[in-house]
């Protein structure tokens, strides 16, 4: 029997290059071997997104449609959205028994993006509503629906996995073995770094290269990256390992391109704006057959809705089947 996959985007944007190089290529890997859930989290882009429903609802048909864009097959991706599986809701009730609130306060990812949103709004800590702060546990209400072995994430969702891990052996230490412990599926490219040269592309971050950018974006976003601060002269050697430009290089360009890159740029014989235009030029090769792609998508969205709709109809079997066990194991099988 194929195991079992589940992962999932929130849906308060477009696929940037982080998402795809942190995550999704490992989704366009994975998908021929095993059974695979891919949930649209809506629910958990409505913590903190909650005063702004209609962003969640038109990024629910977006990121969709940039996913079948990349090249994930609906005949083997089942599709699905967060608020169509009430047993999510149901089993994050009852999580949220097992697990504390100073355990919750301690998680590095609720923690980072509650300093970030303190950063960017200048939030005082009591704005923190509890549904966010609770979203771990939703979170692992997702995975153990579908009793999910692999969840193909990027690093900076490892503590949010640890939790769910947390939360399965407590269920099945108290009510008996009934979940299964998921394990995370990193990619080579652990943390995709933002042109700005943050630590993380990230749609809150306002540094993300999104697949569905025009020529003109992508010009603008890449004259802007992050080189050498050292380098002042267009003959000045300097150093690739800390230029952002070369870091995409590195990720888009091909093996050869990039070489030639490292090598001139230490020489000092190559410009950074003649660097940056290679660049786009490799960005706007890499996006082009996505783009064209998507064009499909965009022209039937009807196609989109049909996909969603079976995609949420298997996810609902499996998620009311593991909800039977979870109810016989806690005694509430009436
Ligand atoms: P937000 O800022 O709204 O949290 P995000 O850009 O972090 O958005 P998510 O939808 O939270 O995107 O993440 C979806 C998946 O993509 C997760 O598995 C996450 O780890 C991965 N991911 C997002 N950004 C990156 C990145 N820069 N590098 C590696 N993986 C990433
Ligand atoms: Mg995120």
């Amino acid at each position: 029997m194929k195991k079992t996959i589940l992962t999932g985007l929130r849906p308060t944007g477009n696929l940037h290059l982080g998402h795809y190089f942190g995550a999704c290529q490992n989704y366009l890997k994975l998908q021929d071997d095993y059974e695979f859930y891919l949930e649209i989290a809506d629910v958990q882009a409505l913590t903190d997104n909650f005063n702004n429903p209609e962003k969640v609802r038109v990024n629910v048909y977006e990121i969709t449609k940039d996913l079948l864009a990349i090249g994930l097959d609906p005949n083997k991706v089942n599709f699905f959205i967060q608020s169509k599986i009430p047993e999510i809701a149901e089993l994050t009730v009852y999580y949220g028994n097992l697990v504390t609130v100073a355990r919750l306060q301690r998680n590095p990812t609720v923690k980072n993006e509650i300093a970030q949103k303190k950063e960017l709004f200048g939030n005082s800590g009591e704005s923190i509503t509890y549904g966010f702060l609770g979203y771990p546990v939703s979170q692992a209400a997702d995975i153990t629906a579908f009793k999910g072995e692999l969840v193909p994430v990027g690093e900076d969702q490892l503590p949010l996995i640890e939790q769910c891990r947390e939360i399965v052996r407590k269920f099945n230490s108290i009510y008996g073995e009934t979940l299964l412990e998921p394990v995370p599926y990193l990619s080579e490219n652990k943390r995709i770094k933002g042109l700005d040269g943050n630590e993380k592309m990230g749609k809150s971050l306002g540094n993300a290269i999104y697949l569905v950018d025009d020529e003109d974006t992508i010009k603008k976003k890449v004259m802007g990256a992050l080189t050498d601060k050292n380098k002042i002269k267009k003959d000045d050697p300097a150093n690739p390992d800390v230029c952002m430009v070369h870091y995409y290089h590195k990720l888009i360009n091909s093996y050869e391109n990039t070489k030639i890159v490292e090598e001139e740029c230490r020489k000092g014989c190559r410009g950074c704006v003649q660097c940056k235009k290679e660049l786009i030029v490799a960005m706007n090769n890499f996006l082009k057959p996505i783009q064209d792609r998507r064009k499909k998508y965009e022209e039937n969205p009807e196609l989109v809705e049909e996909i969603l709709n079976s995609g949420t109809k298997k996810a609902q079997e499996k998620a009311k089947n593991v909800m039977n066990d979870v109810k016989k194991a806690m005694k509430i099988d009436y």
